[in-house]
């Protein structure tokens, strides 16, 4: 087993998913000495928590880091979980980035009267002047208090859900209807259980239009670098699937499908659930966001003399489906043989390890643009830790690199006339 490093480590990276090895790509590009620690395996969250079907959300030429390419595969398709895992191993192996997988951080604390931090792990004591937390930012699963107690039900959260042979025989109650509870309740309807959708509000860009994905129409609207959520949107998830060669998510076409869409979850009592009047509000919302995402798209065409082929028919929406006009407010779930009720809820963070005041009341990390108002601390990977594409993969990348210079600012400083 490996020594710990006493003194001669100056930058700790916790965790090994993207968000890590960006960090120990661009510390290396600057002669950072430095050491990522990993619990599990590199990538371990795309290889053992997510659903055995789930794919990429971007295409291969955009979900992606800069210095390598998705092998054997069409940068215009959308690369399964498995191998973006072994994408990030072989980006590993190719930049030679000095990652140790199996090691827990236990606890990092500041050292007093010196400089750095000492860090308790299952491999030994570190000493180091510089702490990243790359732990991730979907780590613990949220599922709300109100979920109900009947032992008799199975439930689950998204982060456990597998394939559909995996649940009980019944009729499902998927909630959340963001890109992991949409992408499930599809795949359950096509496996064919009856399944209710509860749909909170929603954004919904189209997955191509006028023979570009969305990632690029958000890239060249400068979406994906908003510093921040419209205000009002902060809750508002993002519906968008790579799955089946990659569509766009269409709640009306889920209907038609056959999956019961309700309203937002409020409350379990007597073997009911009680939805929230706000459906038909919802889908509409979502149709204006499309709508929108089209307009702005057609706009930028037009003031940039682009030649790409119109295509007016992604604006005939469906008609309302009969679950928007006659909404279901309450659902006997015993009668309507419910047996699962899947949680597609989110996900919260887990610091315990990091005792240090860099956190505000509801334990949220305060930083700016990942550095931490605690000297010594850096977060990365977090949703808008800078910008939208903060948390995702060729985002994160970026945010990486602005910490490296930061870093290594720092370090010159420290250095001056030592
Ligand atoms: C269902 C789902 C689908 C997604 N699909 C996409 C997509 O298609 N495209 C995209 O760009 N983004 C996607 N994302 C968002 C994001 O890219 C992923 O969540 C990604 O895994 C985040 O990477 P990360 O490195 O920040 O965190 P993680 O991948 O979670 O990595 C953090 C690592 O830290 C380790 N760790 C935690 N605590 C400790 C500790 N104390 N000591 C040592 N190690 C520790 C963990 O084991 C883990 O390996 C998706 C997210 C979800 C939930």
């Amino acid at each position: 087993m490996m020594k710990p490093d006493y003194k001669e480590l100056d930058t700790l990276v916790i965790g090994a998913g993207q968000a890590g090895i960006a960090m120990s790509e661009h510390l290396s590009r600057q002669d950072v000495p430095h050491l990522v620690l990993e619990k599990n395996r590199i990538a371990e969250a795309w290889r053992s928590c997510r659903w055995d079907s789930l794919v990429a959300n971007g295409p291969a030429w955009h979900d992606r880091f800069p210095g390598l390419e998705f092998s054997n595969t069409s940068p215009e398709s959308f690369v399964p979980k498995e191998q973006v895992a072994d994408y990030f191993n072989e980006y590993v192996k190719k930049f030679d980035l000095p990652v140790k997988t199996g090691v827990e951080v236990l606890s990092a604390v500041k050292n007093k009267n010196s400089s750095g931090f000492t860090v308790e792990t299952t491999a030994g004591t570190y000493q180091v002047e510089r702490i990243v937390s790359a732990t991730g930012p979907f780590q613990t699963p949220v599922i709300p208090s109100i979920a109900p107690t009947d032992e008799e039900l199975c439930q689950i959260h998204s982060a456990d859900y597998r394939n559909p042979q995996q649940l009980p025989e019944g009729a499902v109650l998927v909630v959340g209807a963001g890109s992991s509870g949409v992408q499930i309740a599809e795949e359950l309807r096509q496996s064919g259980k009856t399944v209710y959708l509860s749909v909170g509000p929603h954004d919904r860009p189209p997955r191509r239009y006028r023979g570009r994905d969305f990632v690029w129409w958000l890239g060249v609207l400068g979406l994906w670098e908003a510093s921040a959520s419209e205000p009002g949107k902060e809750h508002v998830t993002i519906a968008v699937s790579g799955a089946n060669g990659g569509k766009t998510i269409d709640f009306r076409q889920l209907a038609a499908e056959g999956i019961r869409l309700v309203g937002r979850t409020q409350a379990f009592a007597n073997d009911c659930v009680i939805f929230d009047h706000d459906l038909a509000d919802n889908i509409r919302l979502g149709d204006e966001n499309y709508l929108s995402l089209l307009d702005r798209a057609d706009a930028y065409v037009e003031q940039n003399g682009l030649d790409l082929p119109e295509e007016p028919d992604a604006r005939t929406l469906l008609p309302d489906p009969d679950c928007m006009l006659n909404p279901t407010y309450q659902l006997n779930l015993r009668q309507a043989g419910v047996s699962a009720i899947i949680w597609a809820t989110g996900y919260s963070t887990d610091y315990s390890w990091l005792k240090v005041e860099a956190f505000n009341e509801q334990n949220r990390p305060v930083h700016h643009r990942g550095v931490a108002n605690y000297p010594g601390v850096y977060f990365l990977g977090l949703p808008w830790l800078s910008r939208r594409g903060s948390s995702f993969i060729w985002g994160v990348w970026h945010d990486a690199k602005f910490i490296a210079d930061q870093i290594v600012i720092q370090r010159q400083y420290q250095q001056y006339r030592n």
